[in-house]
Order: structure tokens, then sequence, then C-alpha cells
């Protein structure tokens, strides 16, 4: 988009979908970054009205034909963040993302009103260490956690571990190492209580496997100086795939672990970071 088209777009919508107090409504992207091909991020304006905890998700996408084309996205962003910022995949022929993947500072998107999701601190029984297990845009709802001061005081330990194929899928790896630890309010949590243990699939790296394989033979545990699983210290949140879901969550059943939800909380969490068509 030029500049004088971006400046020709209205403050404020006049379509009647986006009035208020209605379902929708529509923010201006900020920022828009391509990790890969398959993977990007953006930024959008913030309505202050929109609220939500960290680690839910809500409505986005774009009006195709007049009307809104609406998909589950986590927010990357935390919620006392200014922006809303989400993390993408790109399916070539995805109705939405086949679209989204080309949008431009100045352009608009439609966002829901309502925030929700299970992988929320509150469904999980108090423990010691919080591990949040994500594989490709399963890491979004992991980034708003992890930039939660309340993470850092409710546990001793906080692990993110993010799988993908490609190094260069690893979304925010230098968000993570070097500008979180350097949070000028919660930092020094940070420095002293996450890991970050990122590890891929088709490339040499300094973590290799995916993390089903890397639970079962240990060397997760072995390669972070952290014990195995334990039913009294640990509590897992997961999202990936529905295939790495299916395997996570027999392990965990498998343990004798409990599922958590916002009807009890449990020892465990899931959330699809998609659905299989
Ligand atoms: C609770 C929830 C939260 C979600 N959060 C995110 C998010 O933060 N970021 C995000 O990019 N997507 C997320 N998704 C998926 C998202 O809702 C859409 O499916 C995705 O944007 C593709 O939309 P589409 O219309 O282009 O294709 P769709 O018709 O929705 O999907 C087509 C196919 O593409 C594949 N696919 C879809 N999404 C993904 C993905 N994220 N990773 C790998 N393969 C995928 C699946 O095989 C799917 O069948 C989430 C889904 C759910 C249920």
């Amino acid at each position: 988009m030029t500049a004088d088209a971006a400046a020709a777009i209205p403050a404020v919508s006049t379509n009647p979908l986006f009035k208020p107090g209605g379902n929708l409504r529509e923010e201006t992207v900020t920022w828009v970054h391509h990790w890969t091909d398959r993977l990007f991020s953006f930024k959008t304006t913030r309505d202050p009205s929109f609220r939500f905890i960290n680690g839910q998700f809500a409505m986005i996408g774009l009006l195709v034909n007049d009307k809104p084309l609406l998909r589950a996205y986590s927010m990357v962003s935390a919620n006392y963040d200014e922006n809303l910022e989400f993390l993408s995949i790109k399916v070539p022929d995805g109705p939405l993302t086949s679209r989204l993947q080309h949008i431009k500072v100045g352009e608009r998107i439609i966002v829901g009103r309502k925030a929700t999701g299970t992988l929320l601190q509150d469904n999980l029984i108090p423990g010691k260490t919080l591990w949040l297990l994500a594989t490709g845009t399963g890491l979004a709802p992991f980034m708003s956690i992890i930039k939660d001061p309340d993470a850092y005081e409710r546990y001793e330990r906080v692990v993110l571990v993010h799988g993908c194929r490609d190094v260069a899928e690893l979304a925010y790896g230098d968000f993570i190492t070097k500008e979180l630890p350097e949070n000028e309010f919660f930092g020094d949590a940070v420095k002293q209580k996450l890991l970050y243990y990122p590890t891929v699939t088709r490339e040499a790296f300094r973590n290799q496997g995916r993390i089903t394989d890397l639970i079962k033979n240990g060397k997760l545990f072995a390669d972070l100086g952290q014990p195995a699983f334990d039913i009294e210290r640990d509590r897992v949140m997961l999202c990936g795939s529905p295939a790495m879901l299916a395997d996570l969550r027999a392990i965990m059943d498998g343990l004798g672990w409990k599922e958590g939800s916002t009807t009890g909380a449990g020892h465990y969490v899931i959330e699809k970071a998609f659905v299989e068509q």
C-alpha cells in the first residue's frame, strides 16, 4: 500500500460490521516481519477495551467479498502490551493466510472482541516447574506467558521448548534469549528462572529431534539439567499439531496426570495450534 492509500483509510470504520459494542472491530497493522516463506509475524493497534488473559486466543481475519473471514489466533503480545502481536503460518491455498501473508503496514485486519482458551495458569494445580511445550505456531500463546511476570512469581522454573522443522522457523529466539532477560521490570526473574530449549527435526542444530522423542529418551531433561516429569513438581502446557498433542497427551495420561480446563485445574493443559481439515 502507498502512503497515499494508507492516508485514505478513514480513522474510524463506517462499516456497520464494526459498530461500537459489536463482536468485531478493525485494527490497523503497524509492523510485519517475515521469518520464512511459511511463517510471519505482525502487530496491530489495540483497542484498549480488548482484554485477554496471557495464553488466550481470539478470532481474527479479513473482509473477503464484504464478509468477515475469521480464524483462531493466539496472542503473542502480553495482556499489558499497547499493541496486539500474532505469529502466523502461510498456507498457500488457505482461505485466510493465502491473503493475510500479503498484509502491509497501514492495512486493516478484523479482531473479535472475545478472547478464550485453556492455556491459563489458573487451569493448573500449583507446582514448581512450568513446562511450555510447543511445535510451530504453537509457540504463540507461550510468548505471552513468558512475558507474564505472574509466571515467574508462581513457578521456581519456567521451561519453554519449541520444536520446528528448520532453524529459521525458531521464531523469537533472539527476543527470548537477548531482549526478555533485559526487561526492566522482571528481567532478573527471567534470567534466574526461564530455560529455553529450541529443537529442530530437519537440520543440524545444537538440539535435534521431536519433543516427544526427547521426553521419551530423557534427553530433554538431561540437556536442561532437570529431573524427569514428577506429578508433585511439574505442570505442563501443550500447544502444537494434532499429532504432537496426541503423542504428548498419551505420555501425560500414562503418568496418571489429570488434564485441566476452565472447569477444573489439572496437571497439564492442551490447546490445538491448528485443526486438520
Ligand atoms: C485454538 C487455535 C489457535 C490458533 N492459533 C494460531 C496462531 O496463533 N497462528 C497461526 O498461524 N494459526 C493459528 N491457528 C490456526 C488458524 O486458526 C488457521 O487455521 C490458520 O491461520 C490457517 O488459516 P487458513 O484459512 O489459511 O487455512 P485453514 O483452512 O484454516 O487451514 C488449512 C490447513 O492448513 C494447515 N494449518 C492451518 N494452520 C496451521 C498452523 N498454524 N501451522 C501449521 N499448519 C496449519 C492445516 O493442515 C489445515 O488443515 C489456531 C487454531 C486454533 C484452533
